[in-house]
């Protein structure tokens, strides 16, 4: 088989945004299906693992990548309406963050509280983005997955997605040998700002575009940006417990942030755990956890695997002794193989 449209032992330093200096053994970049299939092809033929990938903003690489990468770069934006919705039909290689700009220059709103979440628009589905108080579920009507055996396309409607908290359908059913190719997104055009999110509260919102220039300013305050400092955004979800083991909590912790989950569960500040440990200024070698948004780990220029990976391990140990509560990574591992069990990674 010969390689045409792909590349040979490819850094993939600049392809992920914590910035670790990894390698694959094959990179394909996907303007369209064919070529996503044709990797896929490729990878069965030197029996090597595949990998999609969109912007690589969620994944922590253990090592070099032993097998064929698959950049999804599938364009294009189709907007259709009747007098209620905008139905936008979205290619998934789109940047997430261009799009939601791009539909707000052209007066569809609602997707602003999710503005400037790095990655692509395939990627937003499987851990159901979310943000000041949305999440893609609130607006995804489907989601098209290309079964990589045969090229066939299935649209798995939004309820059937099984969307919860950093979490869907597309972590397990339709994991492996699938590819997401577009994303349906409905907005209703008689736009109703979303202002939970406790720092927009106090805003008093003129358009759509007052949500999307404050959150700018939130997230510049409290994350750092890939492109200056390597990280890929929470490294850890916020913990769900049970009411009991909240109320426990709060008996030798009062001042506990805690939110109300579904199913009468709550939802701890992973953050505020890890400060309270004292682990703020925590490093290992080039990896630390960050000064202002401790659920983030950061790579400060020269960072390893390993270092990032020992990092996350003593925080889960000292936050797992001190509350009981073992943090689990968002951030999805993947070794030379392929992904791997995050948890277990760093248990
Ligand atoms: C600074 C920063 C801020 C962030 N803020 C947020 C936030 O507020 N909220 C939030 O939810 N997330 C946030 N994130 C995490 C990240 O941006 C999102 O999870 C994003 O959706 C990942 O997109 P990606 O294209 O980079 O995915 P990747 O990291 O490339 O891939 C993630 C996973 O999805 C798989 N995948 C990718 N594309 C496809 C596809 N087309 N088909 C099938 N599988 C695929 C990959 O194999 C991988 O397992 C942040 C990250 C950073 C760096």
């Amino acid at each position: 088989m010969i390689l045409n449209d792909g590349y040979k032992h490819c850094s993939l330093k600049i392809n992920n945004t914590l910035g670790l200096n990894i390698n694959t053994r094959f990179l394909f970049v996907a303007k369209n299906r064919e070529t996503i299939l044709k990797a896929w092809r490729f990878s069965k033929f030197l029996k090597l693992p595949f990998l999609t990938l969109g912007e690589a903003s969620n994944v922590l690489f253990l090592e070099d990548f032993n097998g064929v990468i698959v950049l999804n770069r599938i364009k294009g934006i189709k907007i259709s309406e009747n007098h209620k919705i905008w139905k936008l039909h979205v290619g998934a290689g789109e940047n997430w963050h261009c799009f939601v700009k791009k539909m707000l220059t052209k007066g569809i709103f609602g997707l602003e509280n999710l503005a400037w979440i790095p990655g692509t628009v395939g990627s937003v589905p499987i851990q159901n983005i979310g943000a000041y108080g949305v999440e893609l579920k609130d607006f995804c009507s489907y989601v098209d997955v290309m079964h990589l055996r045969n090229g066939s396309i299935k649209r798995i409607y939004s309820d059937e997605c099984n969307f919860s908290y950093r979490d869907s359908i597309f972590k397990n059913k339709y994991w492996t040998d699938f590819v997401i190719v577009a994303v349906g997104i409905s907005l209703e055009k008689k736009w109703q700002p979303i202002l939970t999110y406790k720092d927009l509260k106090y805003l008093n919102p003129i358009s759509a575009w007052d949500i999307f220039n404050e959150i700018f300013i939130i997230r510049k305050r409290k994350l750092p940006d890939p492109k200056i400092i390597g990280n890929a955004g929470s490294f850890f979800k916020n913990p769900i417990v049970t009411q009991k083991k909240a109320t426990l909590l709060l008996e030798y912790f009062p001042a506990m942030p805690h939110y109300p989950f579904i199913n009468n569960q709550i939802k701890l500040a992973g953050a505020w755990l890890i400060e309270q440990c004292n682990l703020k200024n925590l490093y290992v070698g080039d990896s630390a956890v960050y000064h202002k948004q401790a659920l983030v780990l950061i790579n400060k220029g020269h960072a390893t695997p390993q270092d990032i990976l020992c990092l996350a391990k003593e925080i889960r140990i000292r936050v797992g002794r001190q509350f009981d509560v073992w943090l689990e990574p968002e951030v999805r591992f993947i070794k030379s193989t392929g992904e791997c069990n995050a948890i277990e990674m760093i248990s």
